[in-house]
């Protein structure tokens, strides 16, 4: 008899290939089937005839293309793309504005769907920037009402998802719905066995949208629940406070080579401030790449470390952490965190793994033998047991290793969503005071308002640096044609010439079998044989021994290197002012959030900054996605567009990794996201160990082990 945990291959007329194929998709039983929602669908039951179109409406129409012309209004120096589109009875023109690229993926005699706005214009009926998709040309006569579409790997069919998922639905009555019956009523929610019945079968639009607002809103509730009961235990545990010691810090700013904005004062003391309770801090802090986080989190450590005149301090002196995602980053804020605090005689202390590598800040440490450089391992897990090190910088190396601090106070994690909740929680654990619990502070560049960041992260405080330092420059990006290359070489020469370094990245260390793909070893070679031969070239990739990166990259930040070709290893966090060019290899090979990264490695000096892309794919979305970011610099903004294109319910898209795992939900459900953060409060509140709700508490402990925390 078919169960919820019933194997796929156990069901009819799945053969051992194809059950195969389902568990590449992690399709392992009948419940993981009715989990798996579809990332669109197409609806052909709302296709207005052109004949029947009229100003004014919006419709969707389907046609082939007769033409299709790109031109620019010499007045508005605007791009105008202009088509005509045929259907079975008659025909229609259709305008896009300022969207080049399409010329490249419409072809004459393509079919395609198009949903928009009709006017009038001088012509006749008129389409104007219509959302457009180019169907297949015997699926567009033949699909009829609302079709759900699956994220599919080579060699499954849509029909054949379907038809499976066609037999295990009537498996979701047997799910005992999780939800409080109150809170369902409240809301109006579906319930949940009728979700998962329209979420792949809907009979209409509206099904459609009930079905994802059911499930989106159990996503975000969980994540509240979650938060709330995070939260509790927080209030229930104790922490040192942290006196603000005022005049170190206003050395420490008087120290700084430039201002701090308001937003970065704002910040540092929020957080200060925070540090005095005796309760332990949560606290995010949330700026855009190059808004100046480090210097913030530094103040913070200063503050949490710092021994004046009083006994105790000096008897126990106090420990800071931060932790962050790579070897390159860690080694980076080593050394510009030790020079940052140079004057201070604090002890710094750097922990990463590869090669377990332990460093001094040259002129930070005095023991008896060494005062600065390279220690064994061992030495250093003595230093910080005894205190030793006030600061200690690395990465996941510090939870991995067994250390031992003998009395942190104060754990930084940067580019936290680059971490799990667990790994923060081991970080947090490594105090060895056991009586209290360390000072936390998460920094982002999630791009995130701080309306949405309260709601979603119910359980942290937030900071928000929303200003970026004064002088910067808008960074000029550009999508750039390959027969445009030898030129945009020129440019960099030019750059380079004028002092500035340049950064190239590509997909892949090595020449793959992919054509076309740009490998690092492979331009390498290219830019420093043939194109640049005048200038130092170097190559940085994650195969690189931790010594190599370092040498590198140091080499890199004082000039001795002008160009650094890279693969993605250097997308978090890198800090070289002087860098100006950031030349982008196989662009559509990376998601938007990441480019947006990359790009963030320049435009970090007064000195104008550029970002060139170069893509070989005339795919719809890679092009939208580029010109995207030649429009835009602001990380949340292309958030949205980001989700936007991949839709809303791209279920298994990677648009919010580095996020949190929602599936229907999405981070920009405002409203739905209130509701959950209102019900869960009012629930915990109610009810701390969710007693009445046994089923709920069994949900979200599964959920908890399912859920990537990244
Ligand atoms: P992120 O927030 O991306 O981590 P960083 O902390 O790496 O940014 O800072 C980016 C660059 O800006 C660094 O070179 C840093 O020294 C510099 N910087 C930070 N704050 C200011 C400021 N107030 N004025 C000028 N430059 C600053
Ligand atoms: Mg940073």
């Amino acid at each position: 008899m078919l169960t919820l945990d019933t194997d796929v291959a156990k069901i009819s007329r799945v053969g051992t290939t194809t059950a195969k194929r389902l568990k590449k998709l992690g399709l392992e039983t009948a419940r993981d089937l009715l989990w798996y929602f579809p990332f669109r669908y197409d609806n052909f039951s709302q296709i207005t005839a052109i004949k029947d179109v009229r100003a004014g409406q919006s419709v969707n129409i389907v046609g082939q293309i007769e033409l299709i012309q790109s031109k620019r209004s010499p007045r508005k120096r605007m791009h105008i793309t202009e088509a005509l589109v045929r259907g079975r009875t008659g025909s229609i023109k259709v305008i896009w504005f300022n969207q080049p690229y399409i010329k490249k993926i419409l072809k004459v005699g393509d079919v395609v769907s198009l949903a928009g706005k009709v006017d009038y214009d001088f012509a006749g009926l008129v389409m104007k920037s219509p959302v457009y998709e180019k169907i297949g040309k015997n699926q567009a006569v033949h699909t009829q009402g609302i079709v759900p579409n699956y994220h599919l790997t080579a060699n499954l069919t849509q029909k054949q998802i379907r038809f499976l998922i066609k037999q295990v639905i009537k498996l979701a009555d047997k799910i005992v719905d999780w939800l409080p019956a109150e809170v369902r009523k409240r809301h109006n929610f579906l319930s949940l066995s009728k979700a998962l019945k329209k979420i792949h079968f809907p009979q209409s639009e509206e099904d459609i949208s009930q079905a994802r607002q059911r499930l989106a809103f159990d996503e975000l509730f969980f994540i509240q629940l979650r938060a709330q009961l995070i939260r509790r235990q927080l209030k229930q545990a104790k922490a040192q406070p942290i006196d603000f010691k005022e005049k170190v810090i206003k050395d420490f700013v008087a120290s700084l080579p430039f201002e701090l904005t308001n937003a970065q004062r704002k910040a540092a003391w929020q957080i200060i401030k925070n540090m005095a309770d005796s309760h332990p801090m949560a606290r995010l802090l949330i700026g855009d790449v190059g808004s100046g986080k480090t210097v913030v989190a530094v103040m913070a450590a200063l503050n949490a470390v710092w021994a004046d005149d009083k006994k105790t301090d000096k008897q126990n002196p106090r420990q800071a952490v931060l932790m962050v995602p790579t070897e390159i980053l860690a080694q980076q804020h080593f050394a510009s965190i030790s020079r940052l605090l140079n004057k201070f005689n604090i002890r710094i202390g750097l922990f990463t793994r590869t090669d377990r590598q332990i460093n001094f800040a040259p002129t930070s440490i005095k023991t008896k033998k060494k005062t600065s450089g390279k220690i064994s391992k061992k030495q250093m897990l003595n230093l910080i047991s005894q205190s030793k090190v006030s600061f200690l910088i690395g990465t996941h190396a510090l939870i991995q290793e067994q250390i031992e601090f003998k009395n942190l106070v104060l754990a930084i994690i940067d580019e936290q969503h680059r971490f799990g909740v667990a790994q923060r929680k081991q970080l947090v654990e490594k105090s060895g005071d056991r009586s209290t619990t360390p000072h936390l502070l998460s920094m982002t560049a999630t791009p995130i308002p701080r309306s949405l960041a309260l709601a979603l992260f119910g359980d942290l405080d937030i900071s928000i640096i929303d200003e970026l330092p004064r002088g910067r420059k808008k960074i000029i990006t550009r999508i750039v044609d390959e027969d445009k290359r030898a030129q945009a070489y020129d440019f960099i020469r030019a750059q380079i010439k004028a002092g500035r370094q340049a950064f190239v990245i590509c997909p892949l260390i090595d020449v793959s079998d992919k054509l076309g793909v740009a490998s690092a070893k492979q331009e390498f070679e290219k830019l420093s044989q043939t194109v640049f031969p005048e200038f130092k070239i170097a190559m940085l990739h994650g195969r690189m021994s931790a010594r190599e990166k370092e040498k590198i990259m140091a080499d890199f930040l004082a000039n001795k290197i002008q160009i650094l070709v890279s693969t993605s290893v250097v997308e978090v966090g890198v800090d070289v002012p002087n860098a100006t060019i950031m030349m982008i290899e196989g662009a559509e090979r990376f998601g938007l959030a990441q480019l947006h990264q990359f790009r963030g490695r320049v435009g970090r000096s007064q000195y104008q900054s550029y970002c060139l892309l170069f893509t070989e794919s005339l795919s719809e979305k890679t092009q939208k996605r580029l010109y995207a970011l030649t429009q835009y610099n602001d990380g949340f903004k292309l958030a949205q567009i980001d989700l936007k294109l991949r839709g809303p319910g791209d279920v298994y898209g990677t648009a919010q990794k580095g996020f949190l795992d929602l599936k229907v939900a999405s981070i920009f459900d405002y409203q739905l996201t209130q509701i959950a953060q209102t019900e869960a409060k009012q629930l915990i509140e109610a009810d701390p160990d969710l007693k009445k709700y046994p089923v709920l508490a069994k949900k979200i402990k599964e959920w908890e082990k399912q859920v990537h925390w990244e």
